[in-house]
């Protein structure tokens, strides 16, 4: 009789310290009998764990910032030229990500965008004279990395305009010819294209350029074919390379888009930066004057320097597009939800973000030298060519375990995932292909040419 009324007093307790309002939520939910009988068969150990995550569930945790300069690298840019980063990164947040999907599926370029850019004040920007800012190499670079870090089709348009087709008229035109075109372009005013790759000739160009110039008087004829020239559709001016059949040395050509001679068509069906416009050219008996060739192009080792510093602008763009990838990837890890627990809180995920992240981090650590040494007048053909198979086939597996991360939806172009892999593609193969780029660096370390 004792124990009975113990019983009841105990029940009693229970029963006043119970909020019968939250019960009744709860018995909505599940089946009260049923999850008493798991929870009262579970050992001390599994219910205090089990009471543990219940608690920490309750309260959303604070998730620290996603930052994939791990080693702060922007930093050591001195300020007036970190501002100008964070300006560009500004840009391409609120300017180009919200539109980057729509135009690569479009195959669309978003020419409402040139002006803005140009207000940026940074195209031609590590140039002296002719309007250009001087600014360092290494800044040019994070400008590469932040541009494609949103995405790698601007990032690749930019660098045509900048690099390509100004380098070659900065690099190898007359003082003339930079009067002329070098502050138009830095304005933006007139968009630049650089034609060297051809249909049969890619990687072999340097020798096997089949396109030709012949002078003719004051004028010279220019008959070929140009392939992936990026920009090209609707450039203004496209620099056009081309061996000289008299002398037989590739010389370099400024040729307007109004010149008859000259046919940019659309190439279709990329699966890569479908955004950029590129084309393959045919020139018909092209008739350039004397005063538009390029007057201090006189073989292709003038074109190599101006190879050697893209080379350089695409290892950072594969920084880029491998730090897009890598934020997105860890962002979404702390939104995904599995098993009642965001993504990110499992090992073999946070593995697989950390050995990103050092990838990402070498990457961004070879790069940062690089650009140092090119202000520093250092920068060799190896150097560039090292920077660019390193670091587009580390960018290839970070864009790949990114993707993994996102499961199924990695493979949906709204969560950008999958252009940064598509993206990769290309930026993997431009600018000298992974086997060419290291057949540079082995003839450097060995003393041997494996070119055949
Ligand atoms: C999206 C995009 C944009 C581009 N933009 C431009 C542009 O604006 N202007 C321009 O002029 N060009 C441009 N290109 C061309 C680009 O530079 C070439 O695609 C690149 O140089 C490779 O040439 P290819 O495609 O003809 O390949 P190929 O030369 O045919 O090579 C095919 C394969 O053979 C391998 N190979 C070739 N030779 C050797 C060798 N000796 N030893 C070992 N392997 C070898 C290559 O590494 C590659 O794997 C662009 C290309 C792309 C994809």
């Amino acid at each position: 009789m004792k124990n009975f009324f113990q019983s009841i007093s105990g029940i009693k307790s229970i029963l006043k310290n119970l909020d019968i309002e939250k019960l009744n939520k709860l018995s909505q939910k599940v089946d009260l009998n049923e999850m008493m009988g798991v929870v009262s068969s579970m050992s001390d150990e599994d219910l205090a764990k089990m009471m543990k995550m219940m608690k920490s569930g309750g309260k959303k945790k604070a998730i620290p910032p996603i930052n994939g300069d791990f080693y702060e690298l922007g930093k050591t840019l001195p300020e007036k030229e970190r501002e100008i980063q964070l300006k560009v990164r500004e840009f391409m947040e609120k300017e180009i990500r919200p539109i980057a999907n729509e135009y690569w599926n479009k195959a669309e370029f978003p020419m409402h965008i040139i002006p803005k850019m140009a207000e940026l004040n940074i195209a031609g920007l590590t140039y002296k004279g002719y309007g250009c800012p001087g600014h360092s190499a290494l800044l040019e670079g994070f400008l590469a990395m932040e541009m494609a870090r949103v995405d790698t089709s601007i990032s690749t348009f930019f660098g045509v305009q900048t690099g390509l087709a100004m380098g070659s008229i900065y690099y190898c035109g007359s003082e003339e010819q930079k009067q002329e075109w070098l502050p138009k372009m830095q304005k933006m005013e007139v968009i630049g294209a650089f034609g060297l790759t051809e249909p049969e000739v890619g990687s072999a160009v340097a020798g096997g350029l089949t396109t030709t110039c012949k002078r003719e008087g004051d004028e010279w004829v220019i008959n070929g074919q140009k392939k992936w020239i990026g920009n090209a559709t609707f450039s203004d001016i496209t620099i056009i390379w081309a061996r000289d059949l008299d002398d037989q040395k590739v010389k370099g050509f400024i040729v307007r888009k109004d010149n008859p001679g000259i046919h940019p068509e659309k190439m279709e069906n990329k699966m890569a930066l479908r955004t950029v416009q590129n084309a393959l050219i045919t020139l018909k008996d092209c008739r350039v004057p004397e005063s538009d060739r390029l007057q201090e192009a006189n073989s292709f080792k003038d074109t190599s320097v101006v190879l050697k510093m893209t080379r350089a602008g695409v290892a950072w763009q594969a920084v880029g597009c491998a730090r897009g990838a890598y934020e997105a990837a860890l962002k979404y890890t702390n939104d995904r939800f599995q098993f009642g627990r965001p993504i990110a809180s499992f090992q073999l995920v946070q593995d697989l973000l950390v050995t990103m992240l050092g990838d990402l981090t070498a990457m961004q650590t070879m790069v940062t030298r690089l650009s140092i040494m090119q202000d520093n007048d250092e920068l060799l053909d190896e150097h560039a060519s090292l920077a660019k198979v390193f670091c587009t086939l580390r960018m290839r597996d970070i864009v790949d375990q990114a993707r993994e991360l996102f499961g199924g939806n990695g493979i949906l172009l709204e969560y950008d995932i999958a252009r940064f892999v598509a993206d990769a593609e290309a930026i993997y193969s431009y600018e000298g292909t992974k086997e060419i780029n290291s057949l540079i660096v082995g003839r450097a370390i060995t003393g041997h040419s494996a070119f055949v």
